[in-house]
């Protein structure tokens, strides 16, 4: 197999170092920077441009790459830095620090996941395969009508995943194996009987689902077009003998640099999740794949978080709790789970002529209500 060198992306980075976003001015994002901005107000001094692999402090003087950025961070040589992010990236650090911790139970409604693969495999193999996908002018439509911005939709790494042609898709596959990614026991790749890996196409885009650490644990679809059986998915093969079926994953988006987070909203859906954060500039949210399931796993999250008295933990349910009695009887077995772990929420209400958060936020940033 071959090697290459690993080539040190920003978005990767800022994943590892968590940044406070503050701004986005097009394709830069503002963000405070750790070693100068102690207060923080408005803007911060720190600037980054995700697709120029850039950063600069102008209060520090500093600038350079994403390795130097990172480097720059953590106090370590570029050297050193490369090693440290490198490893990351190959997972080596995180599987032994991962024995130790408790297995989470998951609500699994797919089959055949018994072969999943760590969730730094999975990470490495998602990152690669998404760096050689498109979006779709459709879907690009659809993203920017939900209030985000190309910006954004490129540093999320939505990617359109309807390609139809079989060649193509082993192309792609052949890429990654190449790279030295092992495919087995990633959701959604399979192999046929000659050997040759394929992925499953679907008619939408995908939305990377990360884990507290940033990593990609899998990819939820959002399907555009003939939503027939429901607008959501899991990029997955397990119904396939050679392939690997995804979990309910949960997903964890916005800031929690430790001294700054403070309180963490919990919502259906990992794109409401993203869309929600980006619109409330930054704020840190939980996306469950739906309503009634993955509660072992948000508790979880949350655990880690510390986060637990009233006012920190805000569960956003869709308007339709008013009307659908399944609605609220998942919300209030989410509570009492909570409750169970010693940690109080909220439900958080919000304008009743919107059904959900997002369509409210984007209406309010949009000047249309209050
Ligand atoms: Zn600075």
């Amino acid at each position: 197999m071959k090697h290459e060198l690993v080539d040190i992306r920003m978005d990767f980075v800022l994943n590892l170092l968590r940044l406070h976003v503050v701004k986005q001015h097009g394709n830069e994002l503002n963000t405070y920077c750790p070693k100068c901005d102690n207060k923080i107000k408005g803007e911060g001094h720190l600037y980054i441009n995700v697709y120029k692999n850039t950063f600069y402090c102008h209060k520090c003087g500093v600038g350079g790459n994403a390795l130097q950025l990172y480097a720059w961070l953590n106090n370590l040589d570029t050297k050193e830095a490369y090693r440290e992010i490198v490893q990351e990236l190959k997972g080596a650090k995180r599987a032994r620090k991962a024995v130790a911790e408790p297995t989470a139970t998951y609500n699994v409604n797919v089959v055949k996941t018994e072969n999943l693969a760590p969730v730094e495999q999975r990470d490495l193999v998602y990152r690669e395969f998404l760096n050689l996908l498109d979006l779709d002018d459709e879907h690009r439509e659809h993203l920017l009508g939900r209030g985000l911005t190309d910006t954004f939709t490129k540093f999320k790494m939505y990617k359109s995943l309807n390609i139809k042609d079989e060649k193509s898709r082993k192309e792609i596959c052949k890429k990654l194996i190449e790279k030295g990614l092992t495919l087995e026991g990633v959701p959604g790749f399979f192999r046929h009987s000659n050997g040759d890996w394929d992925f499953i196409p679907y008619n939408g885009f995908c939305i990377p689902v990360r884990d507290l650490e940033g990593r990609i644990q899998g990819l939820q679809v959002r399907i555009v077009g003939d939503t027939n059986g429901g607008k959501y998915r899991w990029f997955s093969s397990g119904n396939i003998p050679t392939g690997t079926g995804a979990k309910n994953f949960v997903h964890v988006v916005g800031t929690f640099n430790e001294e700054r987070y403070k309180r963490v909203f919990i919502i259906e859906g990992a794109l409401k999740a993203d869309i929600c954060s980006y619109l409330m500039d930054g704020e840190m949210f939980i996306g469950i794949p739906g309503i009634a399931n993955s509660h072992d796993q948000v508790v979880e999250v949350v655990k880690k978080l510390g986060l637990k008295y009233e006012g920190e933990v805000y569960v956003v349910v869709d308007n339709d709790y008013y009307d659908k009695k399944e609605v609220k009887n998942s919300f209030e077995r989410i509570k009492k789970k909570f409750n169970d772990n010693g940690i109080s929420i909220l439900r958080l209400g919000f304008n009743l002529n919107y059904k959900g958060f997002d369509d409210y936020l984007l209406a309010k940033v949009r000047g249309e209500c209050v």
